[in-house]
């Protein structure tokens, strides 16, 4: 497998065209895709689901566990990793494959985002962004060389472009800015990501981010503009900040219309398994959430049928499973009363059970969407998926 990724990037970092790194199965600009991404550590079928493992672990599984749950490839954050362990520290022990004892593919975000969502007293100018570790206050300069150069130490399969996201609403002069110094970092992460080797020596895949705020002809130059970069796919940033749902969908379609088709793209953050199937119609092929994963640990537990809260009463003597069309452990064994009881009294194995089962969920609506695409059948398989979940009022997720 490694051998055959390693065709994809030459010395230097030029990108050979004989070995691409994505293939198109199905699909084309803004449709919903099936592709096929290569990477060191293994092929990816997309459209694919990451779960989000912040600090090199997806709480509460083991690498095993994550791999059972149908998972291709996972997502840790550079923002945490830097902070701790360190990449250095990482990069003595082999990368963070060998580190964490996961041998699949791994994407990592370039900490943009956090620095600016996590931190009040950010102070970002042209060179880079200057912020104090949540951890101990100690002051760290993140620049786009940085960026890459943290990624490169994690030995990380896929790295992510620094940008300059912003919250929206904002003035579109603040907007422009924000997507302006995004492409102008972009192009100094890719310039100095060239220069740099992983601590194994595989070669790496780079994928620059998309900014342009809530104006869809703003994101499609953007778009364009980043295009025209020498990255090998693209993350769409900075959706999900607060616009309307059917906002977010138009923009990402105007991101999709401007990309070439024969590069994945990579939807940050988000989100409910409905909005991964309005994005894979939207041309998405790579989402990442924290919600399965995070709601887990509240009792929220996602089904065929729609959400349910655990702690609810009315699971207190059901002895179905969370889910009846579910395979996973937490399914096949425990009943919801268990669950719901294990969930009362702390019991750890009530979040590692909720988690198995929410990431197995994600990942089969993701294996099943793909069947569908495969078959032609995306929109009746999407319709009868609606038809059966239902968005209920669960109780607030503290
Ligand atoms: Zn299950």
């Amino acid at each position: 497998m490694a051998a055959e990724a390693a065709g994809a990037r030459g010395p230097g970092g030029a990108r050979s065209e004989a070995a691409p790194h994505f293939t198109l199965e199905r699909g084309s600009e803004v449709a919903p895709r099936a592709g096929l991404l290569r990477t060191s550590h293994g092929l990816v079928r997309t459209p694919a689901f990451m779960p989000v493992g912040t600090a090199g672990s997806v709480k509460g599984l083991s690498p095993a566990e994550i791999r059972t749950a149908g998972t291709q490839i996972l997502l840790s954050n550079t923002y945490h990793l830097m902070l701790r362990p360190g990449a250095d520290l990482i990069r003595r022990l082999g990368g963070l494959h060998r580190f964490m004892g996961w041998d699949g593919p791994i994407l990592t975000d370039s900490g943009g985002y956090q620095i600016l969502s996590l931190h009040e007293n950010v102070r970002l100018r042209e060179e880079g962004v200057e912020f104090r570790s949540h951890l101990d206050g100690h002051v760290e300069f993140l620049t786009p060389e940085r960026a890459m150069e943290i990624q490169a130490d994690l030995g990380v399969d896929v790295a992510v472009t620094l940008d300059h996201a912003i919250l929206l609403p904002a003035a579109p002069e603040a907007v422009r800015d924000a997507g302006e110094r995004t492409l102008r970092w972009t192009e100094r992460s890719l310039r100095h990501a060239a220069t740099l080797t992983t601590p194994t020596g595989l070669p790496q895949l780079r994928f620059a981010i998309v900014q342009g705020g809530g104006d869809p002809a703003t994101r499609a130059e953007m778009a364009a503009r980043t295009a025209a970069l020498p990255c090998d796919g693209f993350a769409i940033g900075g959706l999900s900040v607060g616009e309307a749902k059917a906002d977010t969908w138009a923009l990402a379609r105007a991101v999709n219309g401007a990309l070439p088709a024969n590069r994945p793209r990579y939807l940050m953050g988000m989100g409910t398994p409905p909005d991964l199937l309005d994005g894979i119609a939207a041309g998405v092929d790579l989402f990442d959430c924290v919600l399965p994963t995070r709601n887990a640990r509240n009792g929220m537990a996602f089904t065929s049928e729609g959400p349910l809260n655990i702690r609810n009463s009315a699971h207190a003597e059901d002895s179905r499973p969370l889910d009846e069309r579910c395979r996973c452990e937490a399914c096949a064994t425990l009943s919801r009363a268990y669950l719901r009881h294990l969930h009362q009294a702390g019991e750890i194995l009530a979040h590692r059970m909720l988690t198995l089962h929410n990431v197995t969920f994600y990942q089969t609506l993701m294996r099943e969407a793909r069947l569908a695409l495969e078959r032609g059948e995306f929109d009746p398989f999407v319709d009868e998926f609606r038809r059966r979940y239902r968005e209920r009022p669960a109780a607030p997720i503290p």
